[in-house]
C-alpha cells in the first residue's frame, strides 16, 4: 500500500509546514510513502541530497479558485499529472497538505480513481479561504469528503468543529514535533556570537517569516522600555518576509538601530547557532485582521535548544509551552506587557536557566520526531481501516491532546 502525500511546500522552502512533511515523511517507511512537491528553484539540488521518493508537479496556482479560466486550466493540468502520478507509483491512499490548491486535486482523484484522502489544516489557511464565497465552498467540500482531517493543533481543530464544520471522528489533532538532536543545548560561545554579531549582549530572538502576525512590531515597540532597564539590550530577528520594509521603517522611527539587527533569512546551521546563544526566544504573536499563528514550530525548536519561551496568547502557540514551567504566554496586543515579562525574565539568569532546562525535557517528552512520526503513522494506519479500527487513532493522538487539557474528538 503506497500513500502520496501532495504538497505545495516543502523543502527547499522555507516555512512550517514545509518542515512539518519533511520532518515526518522521512522518518516513515519509504517503500510505504511517496511525496508528490511542488516545484521551487533548487529543488533539484535539495532532492539530490536525500533519499525519498519524491516527485515535483507544478502547484503555484496564481488563483486557488476556479472560476477564473488561467486557474481551472491550471487545475486541470495538475489533475492530469496527478492522475500519471498515481498510476506510475500505485498509490492507493492520498495526503494533501492542504485543502487548497491540494485537497481540491485529491478530491478529484478520488472521484476519477476512488482513491480515500486525508487533508492538513494549519490555522492561518483558515482566514484565507473566508475571504472569498468560492473559496470558502471548495474548502468545505474537500473537507466534507476527506476520510481524515488532520489539525496542527487543538486551537485548528476547535475552529474546524465549530465553523466548517469537520465531524469529530474524522478529525484528528496531529502536533508537529521537533528534531532534538539537531536542535539541542549547547554551551555559551563567544565565536559564535561575536559573528553573530551579538558580542556579550543580552539577546531576545525571534526566528520566523515577517508577517504581521508574528509581532515582530509589538517588541520593536516594546523595546524603548525593555532598554530602560537592560540598557544593552539586542533584537535579534532572523527570517524574511513582506514585513522587511515596515519593520525597518519602524526601527528608523523609533531611533532603535542599535537595538535590533535583521539577520535575514540564514541556513539552518546559523539559524540553530542563533537559537542556541540567545537569551530569551519569543514568537509575540497576536492576531491581525483575523490572522492567526496556526502552531509555531518554532517555539519547540528554540525550546529543544534549552532556550526560555515568551509566546503570544493567540491561535495554537499556547499549545507548544507548558507556561509559567518552560516560558510565559503573554498577551502580545500591547508592548507595555510584552516589555514586562521581557524585562523579568531579562533579569534573572536563574529564572532563564530553570525554564530552558524544563523546556528541553517538555519538547523531548512531548514533540520528539522519534514520539510523534511513529504516532502518526498509527493514526494513518488506523485511519485507512474500516469504521472499528479508528479506537486506536483515538487514543495515540488523545494523549498529547490530554496533555493540554482538552481532545480534539470530545
Ligand atoms: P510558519 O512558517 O508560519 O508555519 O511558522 P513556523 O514557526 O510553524 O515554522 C517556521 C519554520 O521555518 C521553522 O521550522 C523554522 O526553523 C523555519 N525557518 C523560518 N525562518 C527561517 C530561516 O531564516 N532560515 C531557516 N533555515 N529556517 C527558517
Amino acid at each position: 500500500m503506497t500513500t502520496m502525500l501532495l504538497t505545495r511546500v516543502f523543502p527547499p522552502q522555507v516555512g512550517g509546514s514545509g518542515r512539518w512533511f519533511w520532518e515526518l515523511y522521512r522518518r516513515l517507511p519509504r517503500e510505504e510513502y511517496v511525496i508528490a512537491a511542488g516545484e521551487y528553484p533548487g529543488a533539484r539540488e535539495f532532492d539530490r541530497s536525500h533519499d525519498l521518493q519524491i516527485e515535483r508537479m507544478p502547484l503555484d496556482f496564481r488563483s486557488w479558485g476556479t472560476i477564473a479560466p488561467t486557474s481551472l486550466a491550471a487545475y486541470s493540468r495538475a489533475a492530469w499529472r496527478l492522475r500519471r502520478l498515481v498510476r506510475r507509483h500505485d498509490a492507493t491512499r492520498l495526503h494533501a497538505g492542504c485543502a487548497l490548491p491540494e485537497g481540491w486535486l485529491a478530491m478529484r482523484c478520488r472521484r476519477r480513481l476512488g482513491l480515500p484522502y486525508a487533508v492538513y489544516v494549519h490555522g492561518e489557511e483558515l482566514r484565507v479561504f473566508r475571504s472569498s464565497r468560492e473559496l470558502t465552498w471548495m474548502a468545505r467540500r474537500v473537507y466534507r469528503h476527506a476520510d481524515l482531517v488532520i489539525a496542527n493543533s487543538q486551537n485548528t481543530a476547535r475552529l474546524l468543529r465549530e465553523s466548517w464544520p469537520v465531524s469529530a471522528e474524522r478529525l484528528e489533532v496531529h502536533h508537529p514535533g521537533v528534531d532534538t538532536t539537531c536542535f539541542r543545548p549547547a554551551p555559551p560561545d563567544a565565536g559564535a556570537r561575536r559573528q553573530l554579531g551579538w558580542d556579550d549582549r543580552p539577546v531576545i530572538l525571534t526566528v520566523g517569516r515577517l508577517q504581521r502576525r508574528k509581532g515582530h512590531d509589538v517588541l520593536i515597540r516594546a523595546l524603548p522600555a525593555i532598554r530602560q532597564r537592560v540598557p544593552r539590550v539586542l533584537y535579534a530577528i532572523v527570517g524574511d518576509g513582506e514585513e522587511r520594509a515596515a519593520l525597518q521603517c519602524l526601527v528608523d522611527e523609533l531611533g532603535l538601530g542599535e537595538h535590533v539587527r535583521f539577520h535575514g533569512s540564514l541556513g539552518d546551521a546559523d539559524m540553530l547557532r542563533a537559537y542556541q546563544q540567545c537569551e530569551l526566544f519569543a514568537l509575540p504573536n497576536r492576531e491581525v485582521d483575523g490572522d492567526f499563528e496556526g502552531f509555531g514550530i518554532v517555539l519547540l525548536e528554540a525550546q529543544a535548544c534549552g532556550r526560555p519561551v515568551l509566546a503570544g496568547q493567540s491561535g495554537g502557540t499556547p499549545e507548544t509551552i507548558s507556561p509559567g514551567r518552560t516560558g510565559e504566554i503573554v498577551d502580545c496586543r500591547r508592548p507595555d506587557t510584552l516589555a514586562e515579562v521581557a524585562i523579568h525574565l531579562l533579569s534573572d539568569a536563574a529564572v532563564r536557566g530553570s525554564l530552558g532546562a524544563a523546556a528541553r525535557r517538555w519538547v523531548l517528552e512531548q514533540f520528539d520526531w522519534t514520539a510523534v512520526a511513529p504516532k502518526a503513522r498509527a493514526g494513518f494506519m488506523a485511519a485507512s481501516r474500516p469504521a472499528g479500527g479508528r479506537r486506536d487513532a483515538h487514543d495515540l493522538t488523545g494523549r498529547a491532546a490530554s496533555f493540554h487539557g482538552t481532545n480534539a474528538r470530545s
